[in-house]
């Protein structure tokens, strides 16, 4: 996982940084306290999310479970795990969700055979201390064996319970890897490896309400990529989009975004970008790069063809909206097509 992704996934779950996260913590502890709520991952996650107070509906069927019942039942915090944490769209994690019910429900069954395992161990030093009242040398060596039998099975209980354990905390970290990666690939787009739309709105609406005089929307478009379409066929042009892609992940400077925003449109969000010339500088090395890629046949080198892009710029402003600042940098886009394409405007 490359940085630029790793970095996407943080920011579009859990974007808080250190100090938020830690008063976000300092609110769900308590309200799992007062509600007598075990301190586990699953129920973490639902008071912290609780606290960010961004899921309405899971709030308010929080606050109907604890005040329904005494305790938090296992059940309802799964669902509301599942339906609020991980979303269901998720197939991955709903798959490693049942793996993890599983595994639930096999290391259960093993505690209760260890703990049927302790009754009878009990229930035979009660026999050894019955028959202790017998005399000492008839009796002696039954009861060693009885207890020597009882021990044995205690102690192979414990170490298939212990076996159990180490395999569950495999499976755990495989789950929490899948759940990971199932997480980034609601974020990205498919086919380019950026961000995709949904994603890119919400974080831009973020970026604009965090800071909005340091943010600079760069939106570009490939030119007269229907035409290339045409003339090598849509496979090749999917292609080219993912070099685009690439291009982008690979240029962007620190707290920088890129998505792919429709078919051949990208935008990228910087931030901490005081002025214009430092976005368009930026452009204009984007555009520089994209104009050097050399499209080849597949496993050959010859080259194809080769592709522009033009940009727009547009410099956020106290008052900017989302809908506001995209309007400004298509209309920049859209001079740089009409004065010639390949150019930043
Ligand atoms: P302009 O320079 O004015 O932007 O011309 P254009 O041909 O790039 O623009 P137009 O909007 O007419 O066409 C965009 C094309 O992008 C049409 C569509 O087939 C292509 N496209 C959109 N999404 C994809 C995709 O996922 N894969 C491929 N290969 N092509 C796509
Ligand atoms: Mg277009
Ligand atoms: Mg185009």
């Amino acid at each position: 996982m490359s940085q630029s992704e790793t970095r996407a996934t943080a920011l579009a779950l859990y974007p808080e940084d250190s100090r938020e996260a830690a008063a976000l913590l300092k609110q769900a502890v308590p309200l799992m306290v007062r509600h007598n709520i075990p301190p586990n991952p699953v129920h973490y996650a639902l008071w912290y999310t609780y606290s960010k107070g961004q899921e309405p509906e899971l709030n308010r069927q929080l606050e109907r479970v604890v005040k329904d019942f005494d305790c938090f039942p296992p059940e309802s915090a799964s669902k509301l795990f599942r339906d609020y944490i991980i979303r269901d769209e998720l197939e991955d994690a709903r798959a490693g969700q049942q793996q993890a019910i599983n595994l639930v429900d096999d290391m259960a069954r093993d505690l209760s055979r260890s703990v049927n395992g302790s009754v009878s161990f009990q229930a035979s030093l009660g026999h050894c201390l019955e028959m202790l009242a017998e005399p000492a040398d008839q009796m002696l060596p039954l009861i060693l064996s009885e207890l020597q039998q009882s021990t044995q099975v205690m102690q192979d209980q414990q170490a298939l319970f212990l076996s159990q354990l180490h395999s569950a905390q495999n499976e755990i970290k495989s789950l929490r890897n899948k759940l990971e990666r199932a997480q980034l690939a609601a974020t990205l787009d498919g086919l380019t490896k950026v961000l995709n739309r949904a994603t890119f709105t919400r974080l831009l609406e973020r970026a604009l309400c965090n800071a909005p005089d340091g943010v600079a929307l760069v939106m570009l478009d490939i030119d007269h990529f229907k035409q290339f379409n045409d003339q090598y066929g849509h496979p090749l042009g999917d292609r080219v989009l993912e070099h685009v892609g690439q291009v982008l992940r690979n240029s962007l400077p620190a707290q920088a975004l890129a998505a792919r925003y429709g078919g051949e449109e990208f935008c990228v969000i910087l931030q901490n970008c005081p002025d214009t010339t430092i976005a368009h500088t930026f452009a204009e090395q984007l555009r520089l790069k994209i104009q050097s890629l050399r499209i080849k046949a597949r496993g050959t080198d010859e080259v194809l063809d080769t592709v522009t892009a033009s940009f727009g710029v547009a410099l956020a402003k106290t008052g900017d909206t989302v809908e506001s600042l995209l309007i400004r940098a298509d209309d920049a886009l859209y001079r740089a097509k009409r004065n010639g394409r390949n150019r930043v405007n």
